[in-house]
């Protein structure tokens, strides 16, 4: 099971109710999760919903508004791995109330921590690796009394990524990352309010009036409570694995990861792809709205124009919606459909499109095709990401080879350049251009040893063991 989603964990101490603030916490971080919600928060039942968060929060606004507690957590979901159910909606009460846990991230060795959790809990129904993760941080806590060693066992066992938050019965509220450091989770304090916060990204601090402190270290426990903030590590890495899709593609533009700001990152991808593939054409397009920063950055680059050749019809149904994230074939290509060609761009034109990744390569497909109907002479694209072409296991969604484009058209020996051409033929453009690692390293600011790329190389170094293949059907089972 496998959760690519976004976090927060809040302590007021000043003893103010914090559910209004995760709920606002949590409307920020709806780019990253757009299937379900869920508030625990001390004191309460857990709450949750289906959808999106801004209308979860209107459908049980008097819930929120009485919710008492000083300090909680809050998730919303995008499911990789496992059904799109309540049931499955984070946090998950560990045990009736012993924890409430909170995951972004996916757990790659499930396999291998169902048979030491299975002894002692009942397992019927459970189709989340937070909940597997979550029964053996207890059995562990149970063990050693203490936090920081109950860390320290259990991330010897997971393999994969993890950015966890959980609610203890204690009183507490933590926060974990694992020690590849994969997936975001930063700190924030409200000064005013005297208010921690434990968020994906930085974006919902702002949206909390909290100012960012720092990212929490790979390795790193953060223990929010009555006391403060006081921090603990469990792991030490040889190397980290920060993905670098985050910065493509998953982050919010006005995020700063690992100290590095998101649109900045997007607008120099953009710059780099200009020198690289020097393209002649009237006007540079980009897909909306995560390779925009990427579109800029080519524009002042190549001294051609910038123009938004294709808008999201936020007024319709979906309009507004990321589609890579939403879980079905049919949901994603409805939003596809709501991307509209603004003609007088496009007409008579040459054009430069400009895209953050190409996964499927059925949204390009579709792009493309309704560019050439509005009139658009030749077409150019290029991505700021280099050439997805194995699953990812880390916490993002294109689990099987079969679905990639970039894997389709061709063996793992295929040059840059082949692949350019080949998928230039499959999406129907006249050229096409990957970035590639290198590209993305200094894009995004993250060396080359520090970032993950797996699922361009397939070798899977980061995890502990290699991961084992399984089917579409298998993971949302
Ligand atoms: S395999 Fe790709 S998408 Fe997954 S964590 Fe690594 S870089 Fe990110």
């Amino acid at each position: 099971m496998k959760e690519h989603c976004g976090v927060i964990g809040v302590y007021s101490l000043n003893g103010k109710p914090v559910g209004e603030r995760i709920v606002k916490g949590l409307e920020a971080l709806q780019h990253r999760g757009q299937e379900s919600w869920g508030i625990a928060v001390n004191g309460e039942p857990i709450l949750k919903g289906m959808g999106l968060i801004s209308k979860g929060a209107e459908d049980n606004a008097r819930q929120i508004l009485t919710l008492k507690g000083n300090h909680g957590i809050g998730h919303v979901r995008y499911s990789t791995r496992g059904a799109t159910t309540i049931g499955n909606a984070h946090p998950i009460d560990i045990q009736d109330g012993h924890f409430a846990i909170a995951q972004n991230g996916t757990i790659a060795n499930t396999e291998d921590i169902e048979p030491l959790v299975s002894k002692e809990f009942k397992l019927q129904g459970t189709t989340t690796d937070t909940k597997l993760a979550g029964l053996r941080l207890l059995q562990h806590y149970r063990g050693t009394k203490n936090w920081t060693e109950a860390f320290k066992l259990l991330s010897k066992e997971l393999s994969g990524s993890y950015s966890f938050v959980i609610l203890t019965a204690n009183g507490e509220v933590l926060g974990a990352r694992d020690e590849a450091g994969y997936r975001p989770l930063c700190i924030g304090y409200d000064e005013v309010s005297n208010t921690y916060i434990l968020a994906s990204e930085s974006c919902a601090l702002q949206a909390m009036q909290a100012d960012l402190v720092r990212d929490v270290d790979p390795g790193e426990l953060v223990r929010l409570s009555k006391d403060g903030i006081e921090s603990t590590r469990f792991a030490q890495a040889p190397r980290h694995y920060h993905c670098p899709f985050e910065y493509t593609y998953f982050a919010h533009p006005s995020s700063k990861i690992d100290n590095q700001y998101v649109y900045e990152a997007r607008k120099e991808l953009g710059r780099i792809l200009a020198k690289k593939y020097p393209f002649k054409a009237d006007v540079v397009v980009p897909v909306p709205d995560s390779a925009r920063p990427a579109a800029l950055g080519y524009s002042e680059v190549s001294g051609i124009p910038m123009e938004e050749g294709l808008m999201k019809d936020r007024y319709r149904r979906k309009g507004s919606l990321r589609s890579f994230i939403e879980p079905t074939h049919e949901s994603r290509e409805e939003i596809v459909r709501r991307i509209v060609v603004i003609k007088p761009v496009v007409e008579g034109r040459n054009i430069i499109v400009i895209d953050d990744s190409i996964v499927r390569g059925t949204s390009s497909r579709s792009i493309v095709r309704s560019l050439k109907e509005a009139g658009a002479k030749k077409i150019y694209m290029v991505v700021t990401f280099p050439p997805i072409r194995h699953p990812c296991y880390m916490g993002i969604d294109f689990p099987t080879r079969e679905e990639l484009v970039a894997a389709r058209v061709g063996d793992d020996h295929l040059s840059i350049s082949e692949i350019n051409t080949r998928v230039a033929k499959e999406i129907g453009v006249d050229e096409f251009g990957y970035n590639d690692i290198q590209g993305l390293s200094k894009g995004t600011g993250l060396k080359e040893n520090e970032m993950c790329y797996a699922c361009v190389t397939g070798v899977y170094l980061g995890l502990k063991k290699d991961p084992v293949l399984r089917t579409r059907e298998e993971m949302k089972a």
